[in-house]
């Protein structure tokens, strides 16, 4: 009786997250409005109305793209450091001073304030390392001069993210850009600490039949973080033990964020078919877009599964498919 009723807290304690937002409220709005699935979408230079994908949080032991992006950004204000992707000593270093440089508190971890004072906006006709990094995020030629090419790639980038497509980079579309979970890290636990601190991902903390088993999704992503495997549940079809959670995953996780605010239902725990790829750790369902459950009426569901193939899932249901009538289920090759 009492672990019922506990679960029933935390039920409508996500009810409210994803139901009472301003965020949530304001894209079930738009809805309404457009046909476009676009949630509100925050312009560069504007107060921000909509929280998108967050500032990536970067230190000693980080790689990837977006440290590429922070060394390209520290050379543009003079701080010497190598590109190579690589957050070593050196980058600290580099970091440290141009913290102290700006009064901040130099504690050589890049987080919101930091990249804050760090992005420079470009648009065409600029040139330069900040340009190098656009375009590296970009996948465009790297040679730091922003041209047509370089102006075309953003403004679909920015249409993809629901931002202003004005071509222009300011702060709110380089937070996409080196925030974007296809480009920030490999690293399994990093990703799912990405999704544990991003406003627009909702996890469910029991399983929808109502066990709590401790294979939640929520449970999934905060043992990842941990650099725990994720629980399986043990009850009908599921198999038990535990699974180490796909990266491509994890990275469609964050990717489809940065256009849709969601609550998941599941990732490797509950009850699916069996041999079902929740099992494998590749895949994860939603049930509610932009604070709209899913159902064939919803006006998010379609745009919602194109993002995850964009992201690589090749296995990709929702209404209109048999069993996926009120969810989106995004799967990922073996
Ligand atoms: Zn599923």
């Amino acid at each position: 009786m009492r672990q019922q009723k506990w679960w029933l807290v935390g039920l409508s304690a996500l009810m409210m997250v994803s139901c009472g937002s301003t965020q949530v409220s304001s894209g079930a709005n738009t809805a309404q409005a457009s046909t476009d699935a676009e949630v509100a979408a925050p312009q560069d230079g504007a107060s921000l109305t909509a929280q998108a994908v967050s500032w990536p949080v970067l230190r000693v032991g980080s790689s990837g793209q977006s440290v590429t992006s922070l060394q390209h950004l520290l050379l543009a204000h003079g701080h010497s450091v190598g590109v190579d992707g690589q957050f070593g000593s050196q980058t600290e270093a580099a970091v440290r001073s141009f913290q102290q440089s700006r009064g901040l508190s130099a504690d050589g971890i890049v987080g919101e304030q930091t990249w804050t004072a760090l992005v420079i906006t470009v648009r065409e006709g600029s040139t330069g390392e900040a340009v190098k990094a656009v375009q590296k995020e970009l996948g465009v030629t790297a040679d730091g001069q922003f041209g047509p090419q370089t102006k075309s790639a953003v403004v679909s980038f920015q249409q993809s993210r629901g931002l202003t497509a004005d071509g222009i980079v300011g702060p709110n579309t380089w937070r996409e850009l080196v925030g974007s979970g296809t480009v920030t890290t490999s690293d399994r636990a990093t990703l799912a600490q990405q999704i544990l601190n991003n406003g627009r991902i909702s996890l469910y903390t029991v399983q929808v039949s109502g066990v709590n088993d401790g294979a939640d999704a929520r449970s999934n992503i905060v043992d990842t973080a941990a650099g725990r495997p994720a629980k399986r549940s043990s009850y009908d079809n599921a198999p038990g033990g535990s699974v180490y959670l796909d990266t491509r995953m994890l990275r469609g996780m964050l990717s489809t964020a940065g256009v849709y605010s969601y609550r998941s239902t599941a990732i490797a725990g509950g009850s699916h078919s069996s041999n079902s790829r929740h099992y494998a750790g590749l895949a994860f369902d939603v049930d509610t877009i932009n604070g709209v459950r899913v159902s064939s009426s919803n006006p998010y569901f379609r745009n919602f599964m194109q993002a995850c193939r964009n992201a690589g899932a090749d296995e990709v249901l929702g209404p209109g498919s048999a069993g996926h009538s009120t969810h989106v289920h995004c799967g990922w090759p073996r």
